[in-house]
């Protein structure tokens, strides 16, 4: 059967070249995590191969009774994880990502063309909560949907719930997000309910970054006042790369129903067994004790490399931390984020540029966004955590050097040598 192999061949070898990769370098981005084993091998399972459109007891093919006790057992873990057994939420775990979740919340909550009000993209939102630019809508979320960006604080960094408040009496949104993609403190639920009940707009909460550490109840807990919960599953959470939307099945007669029908049929076909597998295993991991104690390790570690960075008089967005991520605001130092990224790459530390907010250009932004999510899934500390700072601190003296023109220069001719002589770069990487 493996006559026409080469092709195969070749992917198989990238696969520890990959796990070589995530090993040997620091990886400091803050939507991935290390799954565990567990995982990984329920998500490379034989439920890859089944189909099983509908829903557990009413699918649209035979032969699912062993998926139907999964895709339940998978519901269960799901609200035990977030302290929901016997509550009034309910849960759909086929979402194949957070996008995918997020639109079809939209789907089921909304028309075509009703108004959303979520934090802007360059402020840290999510492109799915109604991103787009001057010159073009760059989500679904803003082709189908109206969107009224809202901000954080110039000076605090923190979101301007004051202003939010003003425009949300204008615009009256049928739906107010709150979540985000690089916001480093937590959400005040009870506030952003007043604001949602003033036009009796749904109050939808995207925790993907930061549902570890919900599960965990390190982080305050949205379900107390929002109507949906949408989440990945790959982030602080440390499952396989997927969805789950959570729904309160008591705010409207139907909304479970429109929940599932806007997963399946509207916005997707059968869903992925294999990786509904492989969140069940995360789920139940995200249960116990263990997991507790990492959620609770992560804030700690973030807290420790933000202090180092401003020990250092770095400017961080908001000044520090209270979740898994740090935004380094590196414009008082002239220096871009992706030069900072690119010059950490070279170091086999990994992280992203990412915007701040009063940035003009995303491609070449003024930050960087560090987790310590994945770092902290390898049983590492606060002192290691203090080492890692002083990486990036020696990582951003670099890119201060080669500002200047000789730097330039050395810098040019260290790149060149590593890309051009394999026994420098063998050498360097053994330093
Ligand atoms: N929501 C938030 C807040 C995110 O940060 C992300 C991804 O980073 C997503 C949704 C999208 O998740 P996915 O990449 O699984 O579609």
């Amino acid at each position: 059967h493996c006559r026409d192999l080469p092709l195969t061949r070749d992917a198989h070898a990238l696969v520890p070249t990959q796990t070589y990769r995530q090993y040997r370098g620091l990886e400091l981005i803050a939507s991935e995590n290390l799954t565990s084993l567990a995982v990984m091998e329920a998500n490379g399972s034989i439920f890859t191969n089944k189909y099983s459109e509908g829903l557990p007891g009413a699918r649209y093919y035979g032969g699912n009774e062993v998926v139907d006790e999964l895709e339940v057992l998978c519901q269960k873990r799901a609200l035990e994880a977030f302290h929901l057994e016997g509550s009034k939420w309910g849960v759909n775990v086929q979402p194949y990502s957070g996008s995918t979740a997020n639109f079809a919340a939209f789907t089921a909550l909304i028309q075509p063309h009703d108004r959303i009000m979520g934090l802007e993209l360059a402020h840290g939102g999510h492109l799915t909560h109604g991103a787009f630019t001057p010159k073009r809508k760059i989500s679904a979320s803003s082709i189908y949907f109206e969107p009224l960006p809202y901000q954080v604080d110039p000076v605090t960094g923190l979101i301007d719930y004051e202003a939010l408040e003003k425009n949300v009496k204008l615009f009256k949104p049928r739906i107010l997000i709150c979540g985000a993609s690089a916001y480093p403190r937590d959400f005040d639920y009870k506030r952003l309910r007043a604001l949602a009940d003033i036009n009796g707009s749904y109050l939808m909460m995207d925790m993907a970054h930061i549902s570890g550490l919900v599960a965990a109840q390190v982080q305050n807990d949205p379900f107390e006042y929002c109507d949906i919960v949408c989440t990945t599953t790959h982030k602080t959470l440390r499952g396989p790369r997927a969805g789950l939307i959570f729904f309160r099945k008591d705010k409207e007669a139907d909304l479970e129903k429109r929940i599932n029908d806007a997963v399946f049929p509207a916005c997707q076909g059968g869903p992925h067994n294999n990786t509904i597998a492989g969140v069940a295993v995360a789920l139940k991991q995200a249960s116990t004790p263990a997991f507790r104690e990492y959620a609770a390790q992560v804030v700690k570690n973030t807290k420790t490399i933000g202090e180092e960075l401003v020990k250092r008089d770095y400017k961080l967005q908001t000044d520090g931390s209270d979740n898994h991520l740090v935004l380094w605001d590196l414009r008082p130092l002239g220096l871009t984020g992706s030069k900072i990224e690119k010059i950490c790459d070279l170091a086999h530390i990994t992280l992203n540029k990412n915007s701040v907010p009063g940035d003009k250009s995303a491609a070449t932004p003024g930050g960087v966004r560090i987790g310590s999510n994945a770092l902290t899934s390898r049983s590492m500390f606060e002192p290691e955590m203090r080492i890692v700072a002083d990486f990036l601190h020696r990582a951003v003296q670099i890119g201060l050097q080669a500002q200047s023109e000789a730097g330039s220069k050395l810098l040019k001719d260290f790149v060149a040598r590593l890309e051009g002589d394999g026994e420098a770069a063998k050498a360097l990487q053994q330093l």
